[in-house]
């Protein structure tokens, strides 16, 4: 089975790799190992996910209400949290190292030659290193269960679907398509929500598009006069139309007049000066609008 990722996360690395603190990284998840790796995606350091004893998520504030002897011996929950927790804990001996804040610390516990070891990345500001952690431990859970084809007895890897022996169909892999299913999930449903949102706020009336085109003016100026036509009570109109032959003029030299269609009438007649300013919005031989105020209201 081909390694693939499965999942990766941009982080800085305070503890347990050969590189300088906080230089930045990247922690890969894939079915097989656990990578941290530079920026171009070199391999620093790569743990067998089988390898893998705990991994932990914490910061300071969720530390302090754990108790801090615990955090001092640098156990809580079966996880060792190294110096970011002796840091924490109150106890650094160094001190050398400062625990930064709003950040959260992925603390991962894994046995090298039958020694538990630390390495301890951060992940800034608000983003949550709770739901990476989360994936990685059921990941982990996974690929520590007895994965051999219930059929043949063949091994197989937790990202296979089918037993590449016999053919049996394998539960893990579905397992792991449901713990990025919902990702994948949740990710789609953003985008389309943000897509909705986008053509919600970005969509511009009918009745504003229609004014820019017919009476070719800046949107600026069409959603002025759009606004006008809604304080008196025209909320939202069919169509308009030009008539420069009847209208044009009528109000001052350079004054043009538009027919709306309006729910009740195609005769409610608009006059823009040369400047497209609103002169007045007449009907029936009636001054709704004019010199900027509200005369007459439809309903
Ligand atoms: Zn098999």
């Amino acid at each position: 089975m081909k390694e693939k990722d499965i999942l990766k996360i941009n982080v800085s690395h305070y503890e347990g790799l050969d590189i300088r603190e906080e230089a930045n990284c990247i922690l890969k998840i894939t079915n097989y190992h656990l990578k941290y790796c530079d920026i171009r995606g070199q391999v620093i350091k790569e743990i067998s996910l089988k390898d893998i004893i705990n991994v932990g998520v914490i910061n300071d504030k969720h530390l302090k209400e754990k108790n801090k002897s615990v955090i001092g011996r640098g156990i809580a929950g079966g996880l060792l949290f190294g110096s970011v927790g002796l840091v924490l804990g109150g106890l650094s001996g160094t001190g050398t190292k400062q625990i930064k804040e709003d950040v959260q610390y992925i603390v991962v516990n894994y046995n090298e030659n039958n020694e538990n070891k630390v390495i301890s990345v951060y992940v800034n500001g608000a983003f949550s290193g709770a739901s990476f952690v989360k994936k990685l431990n059921n990941i982990v859970n996974l690929s520590k269960e007895e994965n051999k084809c219930p059929n043949c007895g063949k091994e197989y890897n937790i990202s296979e679907f089918k037993c590449s022996n016999c053919g049996q169909m394998l539960k893990s892999g579905k397992k792991l398509k449901v713990i990025f299913g919902v990702v994948i999930g949740i990710v789609i449903f953003i985008v389309f929500i943000a897509i909705i949102g986008l053509s919600v706020s970005n969509g511009t009336p009918k009745e504003v598009n229609i004014i820019e085109r017919i009476a070719n003016v800046e949107k600026d100026q069409a959603i002025t006069i759009n606004d006008i036509l809604k304080d008196i009570g025209i909320e939202e109109f069919k169509n308009m139309s030009a008539d420069s032959e009847n209208l044009d003029g009528f109000e001052g030299v350079g004054s043009k007049g538009y027919r709306i269609e309006t729910s009740f009438s195609d005769n409610v007649i608009l006059y823009l000066d040369s400047n497209n300013n609103v002169i007045c919005v007449r009907y029936a031989d009636k001054d709704y609008y004019r010199n900027g105020q509200v005369l007459n209201k439809f309903d």
